[in-house]
């Protein structure tokens, strides 16, 4: 047996709880003997987690659900085998319904060619759809499920009290989800979903990968600016809005301008 190192009240991450890290974080959330998994991450380390809830104590029977924060291989791989091993359901956004039906290994990222990344995404059906203001219940604990776009447009956070298990959308160093349009980024979404996370009053964040930290405005702030310049950055692609230096590009051209010390040059 294990002694249970729980985070806050009724919620344990298990990469914590075995003093090592296997992959994402993987919540437990817990009233009595009824639990549920938020992320379960990759398929090889199924075993290992279930095997640590073994030793935690929890009865394998009581696991309410598996539910998924979003539709990212590093999160989700694992669904299928322990929603077999646990005889229990899985829980996401209906954005995540299709791709988790599928195992489609593009929006997943499971599958980036260019970069001879190919990983099994094995699919997975979806019992439980969820969205913004559900409340999911575990014993007599309500978590209150947050939809926060932008990193992937099946985002979910979970509020319980004054922490939210927040996914994806922010870590300690102040980086965020990856952006990248396969998996449905969205960079204003982002900045939405940051700040609303900023503005909500929650104390604590409990990320899906990394420490735990403060929601501080200002620490908050500086990645919501970083994200807002996103939008005007030839380097998001088709993510970007705009793209200034083709406005200044276009005046340039109407009225002939080079850069000064460059031409006229005599033909
Ligand atoms: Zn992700």
């Amino acid at each position: 047996m294990l002694n249970r190192k729980p985070l806050f009240p009724g919620v344990i991450e298990l990469n914590f709880q075995a003093g090592e890290v296997l992959g994402c974080n993987v919540y437990l959330v817990y009233d009595a003997d009824e639990w549920l998994l938020i992320d379960i991450g990759y398929e090889e380390t199924v075993d290992s987690f279930v095997e640590i809830i073994r030793q935690l104590d929890f009865p394998l029977s009581r696991c309410k659900t598996l539910v998924a924060t979003h539709a990212d291989v590093d999160h989700i791989q694992g669904l299928a085998k322990a929603k077999a091993i646990l005889k229990t359901t899985v829980t996401a956004h209906p954005k995540a319904v299709e791709p988790l039906r599928t195992g489609d290994t593009l929006i997943t990222l499971a599958e980036i060619t260019a970069q001879n990344l190919k990983l099994e995404m094995p699919p997975v059906d979806i019992e439980h759809q969820v969205n913004d203001g559900d409340i999911i219940k575990v014993g007599s604990l309500e978590i209150e499920v947050w939809h926060t776009p932008g990193h992937t447009d099946s985002q979910l956070a979970f509020r319980m009290g004054d922490v939210l298990l927040s996914g994806d959308n922010i870590y300690r160093d102040g980086c965020i989800g990856a952006i990248d349009a396969h998996h449905g980024s969205d960079i204003k979404a982002f900045v939405k979903s940051l700040e609303r996370i900023r503005d909500s009053g929650v104390k604590w964040l409990a990320p899906s990968h990394g420490p735990i930290f403060a929601n501080e405005p200002e620490f908050m702030n500086r990645t919501i600016d970083r994200v807002k310049g996103y939008l005007k950055m030839a380097d998001f692609g088709t993510l970007a809005e705009g793209w200034p230096l083709m406005d200044e590009w276009e005046d340039e051209v109407a009225d002939g301008i080079l850069p000064e010390g460059l031409g006229p040059v005599s033909s």
